[in-house]
């Protein structure tokens, strides 16, 4: 008599194969919280529960009048700003901002973007985002990074709330000269033409988010919301995962 048809169809087999392959492999490189270092648990992905439930969250985006949104008062024309939580020196959620940025920990970004983004969907004034855009990093640094931190962030977020993820419009132009030797009013200038756009009409009348690794002085944000305000019946709001 043939043996009995444990597995009803294929996918349930097959998601009996891969998470026997997560055991064999968790046995050998166990996979640890990225924040505090802990062992993972088989339904936790890069952020244990703990540290997932203790991050700082501001949840600004359930107010419209916020400390992020004053940063653009007077500066630029902004619908809606936010960070998904605020760190402090020496915190492991700052290690975890550290670790995203420079240990080419891509999937920090990620996974942080697609709990920032499931947040946004609950609030009604991120609902209507079409596009999720992130601040460009300069070529060299990306380069040396192998990816851009805020393309990933953005990337999980699109996920959550199911918009489009542009990477191709807003673009930094390339500049040589060092920002260190300048004064004041000179790097203002330069960070102003730091940003480009590239084909325009795809983004008539949309609603971007523009997105960030940290917030501080809000000057890159800035200068990046300016170029896009260029762009014909565009709304742009601000999503940063931290507020330093
Ligand atoms: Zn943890």
């Amino acid at each position: 008599m043939p043996p009995k048809t444990r597995y009803k169809n294929w996918n349930s087999f097959s998601f009996f194969l891969r998470s026997l392959w997560w055991d064999f492999l968790n046995l050998f490189f166990p996979l640890t919280c990225a924040a505090c270092g802990n062992y993972l648990f088989k339904n936790e992905k890069v952020i244990c529960t703990s540290c997932l439930f203790q991050l700082p969250k501001t949840n600004f985006h359930f107010q419209k009048d916020n400390p992020i949104s004053d940063i653009f008062i007077g500066r630029v024309k902004i619908e809606n700003a936010t960070a998904y939580f605020t760190f402090n020196k020496g915190s492991r959620y700052q290690k975890l901002i550290h670790k995203l940025k420079y240990n080419r920990q891509a999937e920090i970004g990620i996974e942080l973007g697609r709990h920032f983004g499931n947040t946004l969907m609950n609030s009604q004034e991120y609902r209507d985002i079409d596009t999720i855009i992130p601040v460009p990093l300069h070529p060299k640094k990306k380069k040396m990074r192998t990816y851009n931190q805020s393309e990933m962030i953005a990337k999980g977020i699109a996920e959550a709330m199911n918009s489009d993820l542009v990477v191709d419009v807003l673009i930094r132009n390339v500049h040589s000269e060092s920002q260190t030797k300048k004064n004041k009013i000179e790097r203002w200038l330069n960070v102003k033409n730091v940003f480009a756009i590239k084909t325009k009409d795809v983004l008539n009348n949309k609603h971007i988010l523009l997105v960030d690794d940290v917030v501080t002085t809000g000057a890159t944000l800035e200068s990046c919301a300016q170029k896009l305000l260029e762009i014909d019946g565009i709304k742009v709001s601000i999503a940063c995962l931290a507020q330093a």
